[in-house]
């Protein structure tokens, strides 16, 4: 089959339907920046609850990470809980956890085939160790059901690998109320439904600065002034002139995807499970789309690059984790900057009277986006006070240009050291079977020859050991080694 990486772009989408710029001035309640998932959950919400707002958007709906995601919705935050517990302590760390949970309510009860027509909602997400860390999922386990009432179930490695046909994988942790859903049909039908509630939405309008100081706060656009007693921050990394200090305390991380051409039964044979697939370093997530294409994100960069260099990358990674299905044709490669904070919270609340931010929602942000739309709609319009919960993660400088390489050499290191880490765990495994035929060798020439007494195995040419995997070492100069074969994969980024 022919190779062919389409989509290199994110131009705009087929479907996407034409929205104006904005050309005159205009007087609203509410005022929000960007139309990604965050900001038009805010436009929808605040709408429905009868306030006349206005979306500006610089590019167009869902031009970022907001309409090239994979779809899946899940509870919980960027920031694992045992460090949610630890920051900020059981209690709020389970009201927060709660809110992540109505955020992943929230867009199940949005993302109706009546309400987006071909959503094409599937359930369950599956967790998966790249190490065998079987105590630690026990103990993730009873936090999640126990202290944060989330339906969760244990798989032992045998069930992982029943379903997904790779050794690379050892326990998992599945959630049956874990979903997934078209991510780009879910952007364009929030922006239909937030338009259908009376919010109305400029394209290529972007906004260039902004003065909050009064109680009636101003927006300059390039074409048009507005003025509003709300403004909602929804830009994410793009943010830039309106406040510049905001963006500065976002780490851009562009991730990629690549869709692959329809694989046939061959695909079925391989990857049994049907919802999506999320390793636990962070690095792989995929799932099974339109039935027979493997739909999976994984490269990153902390610069933006075209999307197109990422196919093969993807395609390679593939290749690693599932060797049975070897070099698949891919079809779609599409990408997108999310904004991950220094302490791994999304940034929601007031900054001032009347200025509000919602963004640093980093890799998941389709749950915590919409519980944040919520959040800041009601506390405008109802004035509730559940945003004061995220205080405690404060506006941090992710450490601009240094920041960047910083983020990069730790994304390197954290893929070169989970590559290492599963090498071992895979090393470990087979040591552990290759002992237990040894000792059942031992236990069957003792039976044999009557005694109880241990026996030396027949002499003949000694089997070759393999050697364990080198650990990940930091050089000198901050630079991961890492064991040679993965390593210039890692180098071009594709590990
Ligand atoms: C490949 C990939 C896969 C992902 N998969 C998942 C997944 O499966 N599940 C999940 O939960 N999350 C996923 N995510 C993360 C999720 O997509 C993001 O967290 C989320 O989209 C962030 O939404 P946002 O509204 O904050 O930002 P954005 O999508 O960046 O939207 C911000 C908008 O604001 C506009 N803007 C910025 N500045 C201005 C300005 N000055 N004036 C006017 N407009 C402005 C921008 O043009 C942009 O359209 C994925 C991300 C990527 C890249």
């Amino acid at each position: 089959m022919p190779e062919t990486f389409t989509s290199a772009t994110n131009g705009p989408d087929d479907d996407a339907p034409f929205r104006s710029r904005l050309s005159f001035d205009l007087d609203v309640d509410i005022c929000v920046v960007g139309a990604g998932l965050a900001g038009l959950t805010v436009a929808l919400e605040a709408a429905r609850l009868g306030a006349s707002v206005a979306v500006l958007e610089g590019r167009h709906v869902g031009w970022n990470a907001s309409g090239h995601q994979l779809g899946t919705v899940m509870p919980g935050y960027s920031l694992p809980i045992g460090d949610l517990i630890e920051r900020v302590g059981l209690e709020d760390a389970r009201e927060l956890w709660a809110m992540s949970k109505e955020g992943a309510d929230y867009v199940r009860a949005a993302a109706t085939e009546e309400a987006m027509p071909g959503i094409t909602l599937t359930e369950g997400a599956l967790e998966v160790s790249t190490v065998d860390a079987g105590e630690t999922l026990i103990s993730r386990l009873q936090t999640l059901s126990e202290d944060f009432e989330t339906e969760v179930e244990g798989w032992q490695v045998d069930r992982v690998r029943g379903e997904l046909g790779t050794a690379r994988y050892f326990h998992g942790i599945y959630y049956p109320r874990a979903f997934q859903i078209d991510g780009r049909k879910y952007i364009h039908g929030l922006a239909t439904q937030a338009r259908r509630a009376g919010a109305r939405i400029f394209e290529d309008t972007p906004v260039v600065s902004i003065d909050s100081s009064g109680i009636r706060k101003r927006i300059v656009t390039p074409s048009a002034r507005l003025r509003a007693s709300h403004i909602v921050l929804a830009g994410n990394v793009h943010l830039g002139a309106p406040l510049r200090r905001l963006s500065e305390t976002l780490l851009p991380v562009w991730r990629y995807a690549a869709v692959t051409e329809p694989l046939g039964e061959r695909l079925g044979e391989v990857i049994a499970f049907k919802g999506s697939v999320a390793d636990s370093d962070g690095i792989d997530h995929f799932r099974i789309v339109d039935g027979d294409r493997l739909m999976w994100a994984s490269p990153e960069t902390t610069w933006e690059a075209r999307p197109r260099r990422f196919g093969p990358v993807v395609q390679r990674r593939i290749a690693t984790i599932f060797p049975q299905l070897g070099k698949v044709p891919i079809s779609d490669v599409f990408g997108g900057a999310v904004g991950v904070t220094v302490h791994g919270m999304p940034q929601i609340g007031q900054l001032r009277k009347g200025l509000w931010v919602a963004s640093g929602f980093g890799r998941q942000g389709l749950n915590t986006s919409a519980m944040a739309g919520q959040v800041i709609a009601r506390s405008i319009l109802w004035g509730e006070e559940r945003w004061k919960l995220f205080s405690p993660f404060e506006l941090v400088w992710a450490g601009g240009a240094t920041g960047r390489v910083a983020g990069h050499l730790i994304g390197l290191w954290g893929r070169g050291h989970s590559a290492a880490a599963g090498a071992l765990a895979r090393y470990r495994e087979g040591a552990r079977a290759r002992e237990h035929v040894r000792e059942a060798r031992l236990a069957e020439a003792n039976r044999q020859a009557g005694t109880g007494l241990p026996r030396r195995p027949p002499a003949g040419p000694r089997p070759v050991r393999p050697q364990p995997p080198r650990p990940v070492e930091m050089q000198d100069g901050g630079a991961p080694v890492v064991p040679s074969q993965e390593s210039e994969r890692i180098r071009d980024g594709s590990v």
